[in-house]
């Protein structure tokens, strides 16, 4: 009985916290059996012209397989980043997007991939090296790389910061400030830094056609970009309301499950091909 109790207490205060560990030290051990194997998967989103509903981007998105179903990336990129393996899945990450990339423009669809970058990895004083090598060694042309940045990560250190991406724009390839809006930056970073992209955050996508604040801090995001002569474009576009209304207002670029969900790389080709026949998006 008393052990029972014991048992019971023990229970109480712990069990939420003792899942979680374990929950992370499994992923930790199926992220290191992944990228020692080399077995992360690599999906792609496209990103839409607006004006045209033509595909000219892909976002690359990492995937970790676990038994037949996928580890969320909002679960192991914590715990990669925790435990030192970020800047090697990302690494991979940029192998597997440029390879890809590279057969996209062998087969003529001049389009450009989009890579998530981790602020560790922004912060690696070999990341510059290593983005240039792995274009060498992929063959594909800098223009059609975009690194995907948080604000949070640029803020880290504003100088060195600002020559890493000042090479990067040097070099051709381009700076996209993901979930624009949710950060703590302030604005005169957009001036410090030359950035091509702003991504307008999803939360506010999802609630613009009902919240007036939301459909507020769109049009300001979209001005703003507007005036800097930088790209936008709308994640978490969902429904057709949501991808007309953003046309109107001006935005370049979408992305979202409305136009597809991440595919793995031979369903994109699919849609790639798609895309030359028909003029009209899917
Ligand atoms: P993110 O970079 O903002 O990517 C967009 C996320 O929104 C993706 O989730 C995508 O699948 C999801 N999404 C796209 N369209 C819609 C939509 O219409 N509705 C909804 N509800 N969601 C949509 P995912 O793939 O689960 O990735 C989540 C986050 O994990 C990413 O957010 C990014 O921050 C991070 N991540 C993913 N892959 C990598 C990677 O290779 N490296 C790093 N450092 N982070 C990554
Ligand atoms: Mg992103
Ligand atoms: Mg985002
Ligand atoms: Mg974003």
């Amino acid at each position: 009985r008393a052990k029972e109790q014991g048992r019971d207490q023990h229970c109480f205060f712990s069990n939420e916290l003792e899942t979680t560990l374990l929950q992370r030290h499994n992923i930790e051990t199926v992220l290191r059996e992944a990228i020692k194997t080399d077995a992360l998967e690599v999906h792609f989103q496209p990103q839409i012209d607006l004006s045209n509903g033509k595909i000219v981007a892909a976002e690359a998105l990492a995937r970790l397989k676990h038994q037949g179903s996928y580890i969320p990336p909002l679960d192991f990129i914590p715990v990669a980043e925790e435990v030192g393996l970020i800047n090697r899945l990302g690494e991979q990450v940029l192998l597997k997007s440029c390879q890809t990339a590279y057969r996209w423009q062998a087969a003529g669809h001049r389009i450009k991939v989009a890579v998530n970058i981790a602020p560790k990895q922004l912060s690696s004083p070999e990341f510059y090296d290593q983005v240039i090598d792995i274009l060498s060694k992929t063959k594909l042309p800098a223009k059609y790389l975009e690194l995907e940045v948080t604000e949070s990560a640029l803020m880290h250190d504003l100088e060195a910061t600002k020559l890493l991406l000042q090479r990067f724009r040097q070099a051709g390839i381009s700076i996209a400030i993901d979930d624009f809006g949710t950060g703590y930056s302030s604005l005169s970073y957009l001036r410090l830094f030359n950035v091509h992209t702003l991504k307008i955050d999803q939360s506010f996508v999802f609630d613009m056609l009902k919240d007036e604040q939301s459909l507020s801090i769109v049009k300001a995001i979209i001005g703003l970009a507007n005036a800097l002569s930088l790209t936008i474009i709308a994640e978490g576009i969902e429904t057709e309301k949501h991808s007309l209304s953003l046309t109107e207002l001006g935005c370049d670029i979408g992305q979202g499950y409305f136009y597809s969900k991440p595919l793995i790389a031979s369903n994109f080709e699919q849609l790639l091909l798609n895309n030359i026949e028909s003029n009209n998006g899917f």
